[in-house]
């Protein structure tokens, strides 16, 4: 099934011109992000066939979500990055339409969203595109919770948490930032877009107390890549749904189709029941094959293990390849190394480290670890 999918998508980007990538660098956006699984596409196709009132669709199928990741509230959103815009309008303006339709301008309203300065991502613009402004706190090398009290205070409307920041050395642990806005009666924010997996984070945040929690649909659940999930308390992720298509809002611009509620809703259904121990173990083959393909070669050194730490404490090192390159003795920087794998072909796309770079296994299909040793030993050896 998943080769005749493959055939189709080839045929109309050659027509396009358009070169396929093989993506050995994760579920990165700019390449496409992740594949939908076909029961995803099949859901969408039926979404298609009739109308409905998206509100409607969006409460029930919200409900749904809820219910199978056992949090209070949840809505579809145009991706994790709207999901910081509607998050930072309902912790400015809760669910009153005529404060939704006021934003971006908060003449009357708190606006400030507190966030340590390690936390600031290229994302986080959605945040102020709402209207909020941010007020960064701590230091990039070490912060405690005694940097972040001053400024939660009656203008605060919210914390922002990134949670793949919370193992970088400046930050301040989550547990400790959710008490804060409980005790200060501040609602906590937390961007999870890529914490998945495990499939438990889902659930985690909300768990530990965070207000609204965001999840990327695109990304390792492989929904449709152009959605996104709200998770939280009742009342917040209403308001979410206040400021989101098809209500006028800072969200109107961001729709949500009637096929992406649905294709999200398949998504999160497959990946609550998927065999992760199955899906690991074929990333962990492709792992050892490309590091025992790669081993003998000169001028690289080829390892499995990450130098860089993994996002929050409770997530995955997902398994990958780093290979440091010797830039002299193969006579190519680390640049042109990319660049030869990015126009060969096939054409390939890798992940990147200070020394060199990363083959990223999460999002490869079937037997492309054939073609990317094949490749990289073609370069090695000077066929170009
Ligand atoms: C990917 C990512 C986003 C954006 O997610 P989209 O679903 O593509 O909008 C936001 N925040 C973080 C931390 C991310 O990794």
């Amino acid at each position: 099934m998943g080769e005749l999918d493959r055939i189709e998508t080839v045929d109309i980007y050659e027509q396009l011109g358009v070169k396929k990538l093989i993506n050995a660098c994760g579920p990165l956006t700019r390449f496409g992000g992740s594949l939908m699984p076909p029961e995803v596409m099949e859901a969408m196709a039926e979404a298609n066939r009739a109308f409905v009132d998206i509100e409607e669709l969006q409460q029930k199928a919200g409900e749904r979500i809820a219910q199978l990741l056992g949090v209070e509230a949840a809505l579809v959103t145009a991706g994790a990055a709207a999901g910081l815009a509607l998050a930072a309008a309902a912790c400015m303006a809760g669910a009153d339409p005529f404060k939704a339709r006021q934003l971006p301008d908060t003449t009357g309203m708190k606006d400030e969203i507190v966030v340590l300065r390690c936390h600031r991502i290229h994302y986080d613009q959605a945040v102020r595109l709402a209207g909020a402004r941010f007020v960064e706190v701590g230091y990039a090398d070490w912060s405690t919770l005694e940097d972040v009290q001053p400024f939660v205070h009656d203008r605060t409307a919210a914390i922002l948490y990134v949670a793949k920041a919370e193992s970088v050395a400046g930050s301040v642990p989550l547990e400790q930032i959710i008490a804060l806005g409980y005790s200060r009666n501040v609602p906590v924010i937390v961007d999870a877009a890529d914490e998945l997996p495990p499939m438990t984070n889902l659930r985690r945040f909300v768990a530990m107390g965070a207000d609204l929690v965001l999840f990327s649909g695109g990304k390792d659940l492989r929904g449709p890549q152009a959605s996104g999930l709200i998770v939280g308390k009742k009342a917040l992720v209403e308001a979410c749904a206040v400021h989101n298509c098809p209500n006028y809002g800072v969200g109107r611009p961001m729709k949500v189709a009637k096929e992406t509620i649905v294709g999200l809703l398949k998504a999160i259904e497959l990946y609550i029941h998927q065999d992760f121990e199955a899906r690991m173990r074929a990333w962990e083959r492709r792992r050892d094959y490309l590091v025992e393909q790669l081993s003998g070669l000169p001028y690289m050194q080829v390892s499995p293990h990450q130098p860089i730490p993994p996002g929050s404490p409770g997530s995955y090192y997902l398994p990958a390849v780093y290979i440091t390159i010797d830039e002299r003795g193969l006579g190519l920087t680390v640049d042109q190394v990319e660049q030869q794998l990015r126009e060969g072909e096939p054409g390939i796309v890798v992940d990147r480290f200070e020394t060199g770079i990363a083959l990223r296994v999460q999002m490869m299909q079937g037997g492309e670890e054939m073609l990317v040793a094949k490749r990289l030993k073609e370069i090695w050896t000077g066929v170009r």
